[in-house]
């Protein structure tokens, strides 16, 4: 198979549309079959519930090329998991984990072309999600829902790969006890957005935030959860019930 001609070393962490993505709906209480489509456009009512009152929700992997020319993943079934458990604290359809699996490996297969080559430092950044598709107007759930899988050719998500970044431990809080800290809701990611552009003009990298109830604990950054290592080589993560649990953390 052909890769596209993608300068691959060069890529920043951004959209590029590639070949296929996958698209299931739910509707009167299943999940329709799904399909592989190349339109990548959503149409949806106006008064959907993920336009009105951000019933949504993400997951995000990446398929890697390994050096005897595989194409694999890190464990998706993890994230399958994680999807469900998120949607159901959104009120929304879980879409069933063997099925989210199935959809990962059908969109890397189908953009195989896109899976960056190994030694390269890039990767193919796999973005499963879903949303209230139906209008609501009184704030309540949704009962439609589409979910969908794309994927897209992504470097490192730090210019400059793996050297040091810049961290500011940041004046607003991520997540209140008892909140959503713990699931991949976008709404964590929308409010975080005013936080991080702060940051960023001050000249830091990233955001650690405090756990919000004390603000005298490490929770974790933005995007991604803390890994301390002590003097005498421990691996200390930190423990709460607001912070994303992270498949990297875990494995
Ligand atoms: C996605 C995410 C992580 C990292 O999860 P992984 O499973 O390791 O990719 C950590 N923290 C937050 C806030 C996240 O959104």
């Amino acid at each position: 198979m052909d890769k596209k001609n993608i300068d691959w070393s060069n890529l920043g962490f951004g959209y590029i549309c590639t070949d296929k993505r996958y698209v299931a709906n739910y509707k009167d209480g299943a999940w329709d079959e799904g399909m592989l489509t190349s339109d990548a456009n959503v149409v949806i009512n106006e008064s959907a519930g993920v336009l009105q009152y951000a019933q949504t929700c993400f997951e995000g992997m990446k398929a890697y090329t390994t050096e005897d020319g595989h194409i694999v993943t890190f464990r998706p079934d993890l994230n399958a998991r994680r999807m469900a458990d998120t949607a159901k604290r959104l009120e929304m359809a879980p879409f069933p984990e063997e099925r989210f699996v199935e959809a990962v490996k059908q969109v890397v297969a189908a953009n195989a072309a896109y899976v960056p080559p190994y030694g390269s430092g890039a990767t193919l950044y796999i973005r499963p999600y879903m949303f209230g598709s139906n209008p609501v107007i009184a704030v309540k759930p949704a009962d439609e829902f589409q979910f969908r899988v794309f994927a897209t050719p992504v470097g490192p998500y730090f210019k400059g790969g793996a050297k040091p970044i810049t961290i500011k431990v940041c004046d607003y809080d991520r997540a209140a006890p008892r909140g959503t800290g713990h699931v991949k809701a976008g709404l964590n990611y929308a409010m975080s957005l005013h936080a991080i552009m702060t940051a960023h003009r001050e000249g830091y990298d990233e955001n650690m935030y405090l756990d919000a109830a004390t603000r005298t604990k490490v929770e974790e950054t933005g995007g991604a959860n803390f890994l301390f290592v002590t003097k005498d080589h421990k691996v200390v993560t930190p423990k709460s019930d607001t912070i994303l649990p992270s498949i990297t953390r875990r494995s």
